[in-house]
Parts: structure tokens; C-alpha cells; sequence
């Protein structure tokens, strides 16, 4: 394979490239990224970027020694997948041939109605631009209390805004968790002196308010919109890849054109449908540890190398109002909710079940719990839901061996 193009310069992107370096890929790597700057983590931009702490979240890589061309500031705008032994990126500077591609142009935020309503929170001039305008006093309403919701909420309070969150389900991180969890983790909101408006629906985001549907306006200095994002795919249209929520792709991410599976087309990241053969379905995880870690199987699928599979139980953090709040697991496959700990009281967990086999849990201050029980669910070992229930019982102890 001499040449290979990967599209986006998030984090999936530049893991993929050092994937394929590691690898032994000495052909010619290009990323494009549509951002001006070197690829850089997202997470800090809603915590210490938001709030003062840090400036640059660079990713830490030696370019030089990766022999990557990096074209920043150019966006694909239309593949032309040609056959197996090569394509065509069209990018907004010219066309670029492949052997092969690399999609990980990630995701981006979904906007609402109205002037504003494209006031988000995705990218580092995103951040900093919130950053200058937060200052005590100022009256910021974010729309959405999801994971960057709650963040946002958490450092603007810190700096002494008037912080209104407005949701239109009934609890705050329904989507994510579902609305019994989720509602457990409302009455951060108030102890941290954040308004949490929930069951109100946004009609449009208008300078200096937000309307809600059944007419109300809330002044406001400031709007941030996080309601979700959705997988960048845009210049896709037309390719021929399938594409079904995300870029469907098999469990060594490689990609369907026009009903073929193609070897030399991989898609990695917040843009990639990937199928589980643990969970028996696609999915379309937008978190960290999967743009951190899924990429060493697309650049081994890319490749050729036999055997390449990601199979992990997913995980991602958020934190939010003091507390370290964990994920790990997929609880939509699950038959019950079990508490382990008091959820009023400060460290607690929920593990999501079905029968003796633990689906998923979230832990709040709870680290050592949610590295356990993610062993626990890598290896497919039965507990004891008993035993799970009692926080004072380590994680391991809780299973039936
Ligand atoms: C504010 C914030 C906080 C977060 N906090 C957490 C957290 O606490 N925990 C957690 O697990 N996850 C968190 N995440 C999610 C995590 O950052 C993402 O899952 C991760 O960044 C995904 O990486 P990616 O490379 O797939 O996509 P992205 O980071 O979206 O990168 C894709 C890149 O491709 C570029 N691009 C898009 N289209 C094109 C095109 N047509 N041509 C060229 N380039 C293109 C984009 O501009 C972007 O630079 C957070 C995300 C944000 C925004």
C-alpha cells in the first residue's frame, strides 16, 4: 500500500496514523483536517480549558518522525471510492488519490432554530470563546443537560454565573442513561446553585433569550446549545458507503461500498457504526477510549494484518459537579437496574443486569468499582447481584465463579 489518506484530525485520526507508522507502513501518510490546528484532545475544552486551567491540548506527536503530511484547514468534500486497488479524496484545496482511506471525521454538534442556535461547544476556539465570556454575574442558559451540558454547567457556576439548564426530557442525561438513572444525578444541579429546567422544550434560540414552545422566554447573556452530536458524513453523500447513523463498518472497521466490503477503506471514531460481536449489533460509540484505542484495529485491518477485531466493553467519563462519574458497559441490552450505595450519599454505582450477567454500570467516585466491574464484564463472569448490592463488597467479590 503506498499511499494513504486519513480524513479528520481528531483523535482517531492522528491514533490511526501512529497506528500505521508503528505497524511498519512506510508508504506516504497525508491527514487532512478541516480545523486550522494540530490535532488536540476535546475532553478538557467543557473542564480546564473552560475554566482557566489550560490553553493547549495539543496531542503530544513527533510529525517529523511520523513522516505525516498534515494539509490543516482542508475539508473532504466527496469521495470517489474507485475500486479496491485505489480512490479519489476531493478536498476543497484538489484531489487526492488513495491506496488507502482512513475516515475519521468524527461528529459534530446538532443546532437548533434560531440566531443562536448554533452556539455550541466542539472545538478549541469554541471553548475559549465561551471562556472570555464567562464572568461572574453573566446570566449563561444552557440548552441540554447531557454529559456537556452538565460540565459546562458545573465550571460557569464555579465562575460565578446565573447557570439555567433547560431539558426537554424529564431528567437530566435521560438519553444516556435513561430517566431513572438519570434523574439520580438532578440534585447536583441545585446543591450547585445551577437552575435545572427540565420538561421544556426549545422553539428557538434568540438573541438574548431562549423561547420555549409554549411561548416562555428566558433572558440570557449567554446560550450554549449541547444537545448531542451527530457523525460528520456530509461528504459521503453519493459515495456509495453505507451509511445507516453512522459509517457502517465491520468489527476491524472496515467499510461497505456499494455492497462490497472494501479492505483499503477503514472508518474510525465518533463517525464509525462498528459491529460487536460482544453485544451482537453496531455500535456507534462517541467517547474518548474508543477514538483512543479503536484505531490500532483500523490500521491493522488497513493493513491486511489477519485477525484484526475490537471487541472491548465501552467506557467514557464526565465530570461533572466535584464528582468523577464512570461508564462502562451497554446497558440498553439490560433487564434491571441495581443500586450499590445510596445515590444521596456521595460515592455510589448502578449496575445494569440481566440475570447473573452484569450489562453495564456507572460509578460515581467510585473508580476503583468501575475498573472491577469492567474486568468483570471483559471476561463475561456471572455474579451475585446479592452481593453487587453491598458497596462495602470489592467488585471481584461479588462473583460467581
Ligand atoms: C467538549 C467535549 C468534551 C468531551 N468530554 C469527553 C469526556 O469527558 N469523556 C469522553 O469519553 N469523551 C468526551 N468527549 C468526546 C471525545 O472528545 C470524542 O469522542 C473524540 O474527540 C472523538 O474523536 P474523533 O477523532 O473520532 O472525532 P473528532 O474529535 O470530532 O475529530 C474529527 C476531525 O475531523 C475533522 N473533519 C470533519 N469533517 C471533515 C472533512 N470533511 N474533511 C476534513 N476534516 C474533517 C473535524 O474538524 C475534526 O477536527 C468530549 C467531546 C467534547 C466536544
Amino acid at each position: 500500500m503506498d499511499r494513504v489518506i486519513v480524513v479528520g484530525g481528531g483523535l482517531a485520526g492522528v491514533r490511526t496514523v501512529e497506528a500505521l507508522r508503528a505497524k511498519g507502513h512506510q508508504g506516504e501518510v497525508i491527514l487532512v483536517s478541516a480545523e486550522r490546528h494540530r490535532p488536540y484532545d476535546r475532553p478538557p475544552l467543557s473542564k480546564a480549558v473552560l475554566a482557566g486551567d489550560a490553553d493547549d491540548t495539543t496531542v503530544d506527536v513527533d510529525w517529523d518522525e511520523l513522516r505525516c503530511e498534515m494539509l490543516l484547514g482542508e475539508r473532504a468534500t466527496a469521495l470517489r471510492p474507485g475500486d479496491p486497488s485505489g480512490g479519489t479524496v476531493v478536498t476543497t484545496a484538489g484531489e487526492l488519490e488513495f491506496d488507502g482511506l482512513v475516515i475519521a471525521t468524527g461528529a459534530r454538534p446538532i443546532t437548533l432554530p434560531g440566531p443562536g442556535g448554533r452556539r455550541v461547544l466542539r472545538t478549541v476556539d469554541d471553548s475559549r470563546a465561551l471562556r472570555a465570556r464567562l464572568a461572574p454575574g453573566v446570566r449563561l442558559v444552557i440548552v441540554g443537560a447531557g454529559w456537556i451540558g452538565a460540565e459546562v454547567a458545573t465550571t460557569a457556576a464555579r465562575k460565578g454565573c446565573e447557570v439555567t439548564v433547560v431539558e426537554a426530557a424529564d431528567a437530566p442525561l435521560s438519553g444516556a442513561l435513561g430517566p431513572e438513572v438519570g434523574a439520580l444525578t438532578a440534585r447536583w444541579y441545585d446543591e450547585a446553585g445551577v437552575r435545572l429546567r427540565t420538561g421544556a422544550k426549545v422553539a428557538a434560540v434568540e438573541p438574548g433569550a431562549l423561547l420555549l414552545a409554549d411561548g416562555e422566554r428566558i433572558a440570557a447573556d449567554e446560550i450554549l446549545v449541547g444537545v448531542g452530536v451527530r457523525p460528520e458524513l456530509d461528504w459521503l453523500a453519493g459515495s456509495g458507503v453505507e451509511i445507516d447513523g453512522g459509517v457502517v463498518t465491520d468489527a476491524a472497521f472496515r467499510v461497505t461500498v456499494a455492497g462490497a466490503l472494501r479492505s483499503d477503506i477503514v472508518a474510525v471514531g465518533d463517525c464509525a457504526a462498528w459491529w460487536s460481536k460482544r453485544y451482537g449489533r453496531r455500535l456507534l460509540v462517541e467517547h474518548w477510549d474508543t477514538a483512543l484505542n479503536a484505531p490500532t484495529v483500523a490500521a491493522a485491518a488497513l493493513l491486511g494484518e489477519e485477525g484484526a477485531e475490537y471487541d472491548p466493553v465501552p467506557y467514557f467519563w464526565s465530570e461533572q459537579f466535584g464528582r468523577m462519574v464512570q461508564y462502562a458497559g451497554y446497558h440498553p441490552v439490560a433487564e434491571r437496574v441495581l443500586h450499590r450505595g445510596d445515590p444521596d450519599g456521595s460515592t455510589w454505582a448502578v449496575c445494569w443486569l440481566t440475570g447473573d450477567r452484569l450489562d453495564a454500570v456507572l460509578t460515581v467516585d467510585r473508580p476503583r468499582d468501575l475498573v472491577q466491574a469492567r474486568r468483570v464484564m471483559s471476561a463475561g463472569t456471572p455474579v451475585d447481584p446479592d452481593l453487587l448490592a453491598d458497596p462495602e463488597r470489592p467488585v471481584r467479590e461479588a462473583t460467581r465463579r
